[in-house]
């Protein structure tokens, strides 16, 4: 067992699970800037691996760019430079006598202004069009707080940048990402998600409009996941990517941008799934998948060992690991891996072995079955799914139960005190929301995430604003953020 519980000091149990489950080494001496162990190293890209799938799937060709964007390249978006401005780290000089460069160079906090320079030169006709790029990134962001896996001045993700044609083309975009969201978050790691529209202040720097999917922590807040952004033509007019249409008429390409962080990932896949046992992860995502742990008995260590080896050869097409660390007991190692989040624990002792069988422990229900040795491989592969359902299912219900509605002012604040998405009507999520949007930051320390694009909710006639009881257009969630 952790020393915190996930239900009393969630805060404290993530960092607690972060540090004993080896996942990242806070000593280093940089802020924000995290040294990640090689389990935490494996989980993130096999996720990455997952992505990519995603973005060959659907027609993405991924390139690499440079790290560095010359300042002039920045400032050419200018809500983009300004939204951003406050978070760029710039290098200025170089070499031993610190001489100044030309033109100070900013570390990529997103890559927009590196590749939409490029796209000028490459985007000729429409026949290049759809273009679809993504890179696979590290970006760097001079966040004034920072967390493990939540926040960080340096963080790893992919970046999706696509042209299109026309309008509908590019806003189809926004719902293929969506799918892809689901795909890899929901169907693969077992994260049930909301996908939201965010209203017009709170969208990317550069915009026209962002969406974004948000998984709920077990403290109740939610956590922004993949997110994409409709940029309409704002970049392609500042950078100049034309193309020529049938009639040979220049038009200006449509944009859109797709987020997925596996970095964050991490931050929901510990929360969400952990428990107070420490991680719990899916066969997928797990480093190792099965660890053997052999029960010794005083002068029979030998023949267990054998049949521990026989055992990891029958399951071989998985990632098998035995425990044979001689100076720790049995108990110490089920702790170990229990915090590591392995998702199935064999035992074998002399017994198992005269009857032929062995003990499979499942890390996500703890429950434990004598299986004979010739049944462990189906019994293994069926494992494989329950334990992800299991996973999901759990997840599900709990966001579920933690989406409520408000109908009033006094209801929304008591609501919002036990955390979750609070649904109510909202007079507009264009800028003139803004104000309700205000007095909810201020006074419930809560956000409009927005109203929801992966279900059609109507609002009914006649409903007014929570806030100020004006004419309501959306039907919106509320929710505390990190
Ligand atoms: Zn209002």
């Amino acid at each position: 067992m952790l020393e915190n519980k996930k239900g009393d000091n969630f805060s404290e149990w993530y960092s607690e699970i972060i540090k004993k489950a080896e996942l990242a080494d806070l000593r280093y001496n940089v802020q924000g800037f995290l040294v990640h162990r090689w389990w935490s190293t494996f989980i993130m890209k096999k996720m990455f691996e997952m992505y990519k799938k995603e973005f060959e799937r659907t027609g993405h060709k991924e390139v690499m760019f440079p790290l560095l964007i010359p300042k002039s390249n920045f400032v050419k978006e200018a809500d983009h430079a300004e939204g951003f401005g406050a978070q760029v780290f710039w290098v200025t000089e170089a070499g031993t006598r610190h001489k100044k460069l030309e033109e100070p160079l900013g570390i990529r906090p997103t890559s927009e202004t590196a590749m939409y320079t490029m796209y000028s030169y490459w985007i000729r006709s429409w026949r290049d069009l759809p273009f679809k790029r993504y890179q696979e990134a590290n970006v760097y962001r001079y966040e004034p707080t920072t967390r493990p896996f939540l926040r960080g001045r340096e963080f790893f993700f992919l970046e999706a940048h696509n042209v299109f044609e026309t309008k509908e083309e590019a806003e189809a975009q926004i719902l293929e990402d969506m799918e892809m969201s689901k795909n890899v978050l929901y169907k693969e790691l077992g994260m049930p998600f909301l996908g939201f529209k965010r209203p017009q202040w709170d969208k990317f720097a550069g915009s026209v409009y962002t969406c974004a999917a948000d998984t709920l922590s077990p403290d109740g807040r939610a956590l922004q996941q993949p997110s994409s952004h409709f940029y309409g033509q704002n970049f392609s007019k500042a950078f100049g990517i034309k193309f020529k249409d049938e009639k040979k008429k220049d038009k200006y390409g449509w944009q859109t941008t797709y987020g997925p962080a596996p970095w964050r990932f991490m931050a929901s896949i510990i929360s969400i799934h952990g428990d107070n046992k420490g991680l719990i992860l899916p066969f997928s995502l797990a480093p190792y998948q099965i660890v053997i742990i052999p029960i010794f008995f005083k002068g029979k260590e030998k023949g267990v060992l054998k049949e521990c080896k026989k055992v990891a050869k029958l399951l071989k097409k998985y990632r098998v690991h035995i425990d044979d660390r001689p100076e720790y007991t049995a108990g110490s190692k089920y702790h170990d891996w229990e915090i590591k989040g392995v998702p199935v624990r064999i035992e074998i002792g002399p017994q198992d072995i005269k009857k032929k069988q062995a003990v499979v422990v499942r890390r996500d229900t703890s429950k434990k079955h004598a299986i004979k040795q010739k049944d462990l491989l189906k019994h293994i592969k069926k494992l494989e799914k329950e334990i992800l359902d299991t996973l999901r299912t759990r997840a599900e219900k709990n966001l579920k139960q933690n989406i409520r509605s408000a109908n009033t002012y006094s209801e929304l604040k008591n609501k919002i005190r036990k955390g979750g998405f609070i649904k109510v009507n909202f007079c507009s999520i264009d800028l003139n929301g803004e104000k309700c949007a205000e007095k909810i930051k201020e006074e419930l320390q809560a956000e409009v995430r927005g109203e929801r694009i992966d279900k059609r909710e109507k609002i009914k006639p006649g409903s007014k604003c929570v806030i100020c009881g004006k004419k309501a257009s959306h039907v919106v969630y509320i929710a505390k953020q990190y």
